[in-house]
């Protein structure tokens, strides 16, 4: 039971210290300092802890879920360059914030995933195409961040 307690906290650590980890970066960071854990040990807690609603599950779309520690409403962008999970805050995104469009359903919480590249892939890319003098900017990323808009899923 001791050290299970302990596992769990180098768990929750791994969660803390890792941006977003799937369970196998969790397993990866904890047998590091816990070399007799076992992956059904890390997935048997990590589920336990999103069932107690300490820690997120994130859903990915063709991609291992991963965790997150933050449980406050927020949506993520999954880098297609480098697979990175970044954050974006709810208030960035405007649409669908209450229950009125759907009032004849009842709509508990929402996720949305968003795919595009994460800040430093989206800096490296600008850069490559203003070398190449291709730079056209705004318009076409707007254009782009809009049809990559994906919906995974909408508790009820
Ligand atoms: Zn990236
Ligand atoms: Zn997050």
């Amino acid at each position: 039971m001791k050290r299970n307690t302990k596992q769990q906290s180098y768990i929750c650590e791994a969660v803390l210290e890792l941006h977003h980890p799937t369970a196998r970066a969790v397993y990866d960071y904890v047998k590091q300092k816990c070399p007799s854990v076992s992956k059904g040990t890390v997935y048997r807690v990590l589920a336990s802890l999103v069932q107690e609603g300490k820690i997120n599950q994130i859903q990915i779309t063709n991609g291992a879920d991963c965790y997150d520690w933050d449980c406050a409403p927020h949506h993520h962008l999954v880098c297609e360059t480098c697979g990175a999970v970044c954050d974006i805050p709810a208030d960035k995104i405007k649409t669908f914030r209450n229950n009125q469009e759907c009032a004849d359903m009842y709509i508990r919480t929402h996720t949305i995933l968003f795919f595009g590249q994460c800040a430093t892939c989206y800096a490296q890319t600008k850069k490559e195409l203003s070398e190449r003098g291709e730079i056209q900017d705004s318009e076409r990323t707007t254009q782009e961040n809009d049809t990559r808009l994906s919906f995974i899923s909408i508790n009820t």
